[in-house]
């Protein structure tokens, strides 16, 4: 057993099967220890998202002592253990060759030492490791990092960096999900070696920016695009943080407006994503009025950012679904038929526009949208929101029709009553909603087939 300076004051509550797994892995002689993240997140108490484990053995002497594993990762080091139905990545003592552009090092080397596979590793706070019978190993001062609560690389920053240029892009969202600063030097490292980032895998790179985007501190995308990171990874964000808004309505350019939508919306991946990007288009869309004070004017700009949408979410291997939703929402986001005039009607086709499936969020989006804009901005924007929300709760309370599909007559109704078949099914149901939406009573299947009969 190797002699390692320990805490002994931190006591840590690992789970049952974590233990379990620690325990069988030391009876047979080997060290083993929950490392990393789950440590840190146990410390700081937030609930760790899983718990991985470190140990001294070989991947084939873990597989021998457990009856069900699988191989994740075994090249690495890595293998699975089952233990209740739930998978625990148990990593062999390594240390790390070259990074490429892939999720793990071209060559890793095992070893016996433990402090060797906690220099491997990114931050100062993600590199400490703890067993109940030796303690918390420590060694390079993570305990203090989280009392100063800062980010630091383990080692040289830069060297850590040239390694693996995610690291820089972990840093900041480390920084914005526990609220942490950046250490002076690793800051600095990061500005150098930002550009490095090109290198990396766009699907490593969506993982770290959407952990970054649904943390609790979103604004720390500044410190991504100050440090010149967004200039690689979402180039887009750098346009908007240099396009001024000069209207009555804002006091902010528009990334900055984009940061205050984005902590104003549920942390949900949709709804970061869809604040993140509702005003991308505001660049290519604005125009000035030099007769009126060089006001600027952003015309169609949610249509034209909605078009963007496709390209930057596929560019960073988003999901299709996720895709649709929030080309939805960037479109609709500035939706005039809600706040134009205030009536139940222009509600009604607003959510007919819109959609009842995603109305909610559109409307979680409007409420962010003035939240980040100028007191003239935001007085203007509560009234319209708070009707807007009423008369649609009343609209799903009482399942007002705002669609073809809930309309009291169909298009085989119509053929029954003698309509010719073809496109003209299609004109008819058009009028027939645009009546509903106007005036809801009229939703009853013979009032509406009274109505159709006089069209063809
Ligand atoms: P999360 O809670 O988001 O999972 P985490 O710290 O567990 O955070 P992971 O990406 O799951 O992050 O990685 C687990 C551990 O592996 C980290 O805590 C760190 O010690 C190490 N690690 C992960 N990625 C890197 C990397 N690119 N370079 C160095 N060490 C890394
Ligand atoms: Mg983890």
């Amino acid at each position: 057993m190797n002699d390692y300076k320990v805490r002994k004051d931190f006591n840590i509550e690992i789970p049952k099967s974590v233990k379990m797994i620690i325990t069988i892995l030391e009876k047979n002689g080997y060290e083993a220890f929950a490392v990393g993240g789950c440590i840190r997140d146990t410390i700081l108490g937030r609930q760790p998202q899983d718990w991985d484990i470190t140990t001294s053995a070989l991947p084939q002497q873990v597989k021998a002592l457990f009856n069900k594993t699988l191989d994740t990762g075994i090249q690495h080091g890595t293998v699975t253990v089952m233990m209740s139905r739930v998978g625990y990545e148990v990593t062999t003592y390594r240390i790390d060759g070259e990074y490429n552009d892939s999720r793990h090092p071209d060559t890793v080397e095992f070893t016996s030492n433990l402090i060797e596979d906690l220099k491997r590793r990114d931050f100062t706070i993600n590199a400490m490791a703890y067993n109940p019978t030796v303690g918390l190993v420590d060694a390079f001062d993570g305990i203090g990092d989280i009392e100063k609560k800062i980010i630091k690389c383990v080692g040289v920053a830069e060297e850590r960096f040239g390694e693996d240029a995610l690291r820089i892009l972990r840093a900041v969202r480390f920084s914005a999900q526990l609220g942490f600063d950046i250490e002076d030097k690793t800051l600095a490292a990061a500005k150098d070696l930002s550009d490095t980032l090109k290198n990396i895998s766009a699907e490593r790179i969506r993982v770290e920016l959407e952990k970054l985007i649904t943390s609790n501190h979103p604004d720390k995308l500044i410190t991504a695009y100050k440090a010149g990171i967004t200039k690689v990874v979402l180039p887009e964000f750098d346009r908007m943080m240099e396009c001024p808004q000069n209207t009555p309505y804002h006091m902010y350019n528009v990334g900055e407006h984009t940061i205050k939508v984005m902590e104003n919306v549920p942390d949900t991946k949709v709804m970061r994503w869809a604040a993140l990007l509702h005003d991308v288009g505001k660049p290519d869309s604005m125009t000035m009025d030099k007769k009126d004070n060089n006001l600027v004017h952003f015309y169609g700009h949610a249509k034209v950012g909605s078009l963007m949408v496709p390209e930057i979410m596929k560019r960073l291997k988003m999901d299709n679904k996720t895709i649709k939703l929030v080309i939805r929402l960037v479109e609709c986001h500035d939706d005039r038929t809600a706040s134009g005039e205030m009536s139940p009607a222009s509600v009604r086709w607003s959510v007919h526009k819109i959609g009842k499936d995603i109305y909610e969020q559109y409307l979680q989006l409007a409420y962010a949208d003035f939240q980040g804009k100028s007191d003239y901005g935001r007085k203007k924007g509560f009234d319209k929101y708070l009707y807007t929300c009423q008369q649609f709760k009343y609209i799903m309370d009482n399942n007002i029709c705002t669609c073809k599909a809930e309309m009291a007559v169909s298009g085989k109704d119509l053929i029954e009553i003698g309509c010719p078949k073809g496109e003209i099914i299609g004109t008819v149901l058009d009028e027939l909603l645009a009546k509903v939406l106007d005036n809801p009573q009229l939703n009853e299947r013979e009032t509406l087939l009274n109505i159709a009969s006089k069209m063809f």
